[in-house]
């Protein structure tokens, strides 16, 4: 099996997040020898977490300025990288930092790059990478002769890395060489993160229940009046003590533009499906949502689904969903956030 460099960057805090640590696991799967490429502010912790992970070498690009996510600064770091490394197979986390930087880092290299791969395995002694296109709808295995071959993998696919109890993992030391970069001429200054509060926090990737709500929270329901408030509540409510994910259909997320009764909570970003997101959770509950084939291709990795929706005829009924239950919503939401406690 062909030689493989992990690349991976450290977070704000110096350590390697669950996507590259994902990532390594996949890398340490294919059998080749693995060398590990770090870049950060500082690269020593994040070696040390995986000191145990069997890679033959552990290369690194140290500095302030590798610290900070940045298309150019990314891209010098990563390219010294591959060329010191020299592996024919270049693997990554897909992150929005790798996702910026390596597809360039490909070209300067004469290499090749696939994106939102969703595993990178050996077929018959040669690599192959399995991808989704058409939105989810068909998935093809490739593979490529051009190299290096730089590989993106979509978080959330497999188990990430972790040290055997008995390792030196966590606590490990590994020897690491440094590759010197230059820091090149930059334009782009971050000057700092802005995130919404925790607990106003509505997209939780790592949740195991994803709550998606349709824009029937925001219809005239039985009395003949609008709910909205309630339906924030109660949806709120649910994300809060189940510690659920929230997805919308393309109709909720597209109201608040249209001056109609919205859910001040939801936003495009919440957005799940064909021109949305496709969300990977273990379980998916849909409520008044109709579920129409262009948001349901977006809950192709929710593995267990179920939709609350008044109408027995509606497409979650059609094959979409493993449990359809023909109910109000807002009556089902209540009793469970009542039994949620
Ligand atoms: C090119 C293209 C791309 C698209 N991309 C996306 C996409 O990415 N994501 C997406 O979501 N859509 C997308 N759409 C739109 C999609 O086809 C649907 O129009 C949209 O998903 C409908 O949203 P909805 O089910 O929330 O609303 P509606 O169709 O209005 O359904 C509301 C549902 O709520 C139910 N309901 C009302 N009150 C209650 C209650 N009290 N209890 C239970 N149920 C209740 C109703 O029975 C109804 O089924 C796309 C369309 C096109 C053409």
């Amino acid at each position: 099996m062909e030689n493989i460099l992990l690349l991976a960057h450290t977070e704000a805090d110096g350590s390697l997040a669950k996507a590259g640590l994902e990532a390594l696991a996949t890398a340490l799967g294919l059998g080749g020898a693995l060398t590990v490429g770090l870049v950060g502010a500082a690269t020593q912790a994040a070696a040390g977490q995986i000191a145990g992970c069997g890679a033959a070498r552990f290369l690194a690009v140290t500095g302030d300025a590798f610290g900070q996510p940045r298309y150019t600064t990314d891209a010098a770091a990563a390219e010294a990288l591959c060329r010191a490394a020299d592996c024919p197979i270049v693997l990554a986390a897909g992150t929005s930092r790798w996702a910026r930087a390596l597809p360039g880092v490909a070209y300067r290299l004469s290499g090749r790059v696939d994106t939102h791969a969703t595993s990178l395995t050996s077929a018959n002694g040669a690599p192959a990478v399995t991808r989704w296109f058409y939105r989810q709808r068909m998935e093809a295995v490739l593979s490529r002769t051009q190299r290096p071959w730089v590989v993106l993998l979509d978080p959330g696919c497999v188990a990430p890395w972790s040290s055997a109890p008995d390792a030196p993992g966590a606590s490990g030391t590994a020897t690491v060489e440094a590759v010197s970069v230059e820091p090149p001429a930059t334009r782009t200054t971050v000057t700092g993160y802005q995130a919404p509060k925790a607990d106003e926090q509505t997209i939780r990737p790592d949740a195991k229940v994803l709550l998606v709500a349709g824009a029937g929270w925001t219809k005239k329901q039985a009395d003949g009046a609008v709910h909205a408030a309630e339906a924030e509540q109660l949806i709120l409510g649910f994300l809060r003590k189940a510690q659920a994910s929230l997805g919308g259909s393309k109709s909720v997320v597209d109201l608040t533009g249209e001056g109609e009764a919205v859910l001040h909570c939801m936003t495009h970003m919440n957005q799940v499906g064909q021109t949305g997101s496709t969300p990977r959770h273990a379980k998916g509950l849909s409520t008044c949502c109709h579920g129409e084939e262009p948001h349901v291709v977006g809950w192709r990795f929710v593995n267990q689904r179920r939709a609350i929706n008044l109408d027995a005829g509606c497409g979650w009924a059609r094959g979409k969903a493993d449990v359809l239950y023909v109910a109000d919503a807002f009556e089902v939401m209540r009793h469970v956030n009542a039994l949620l406690g």
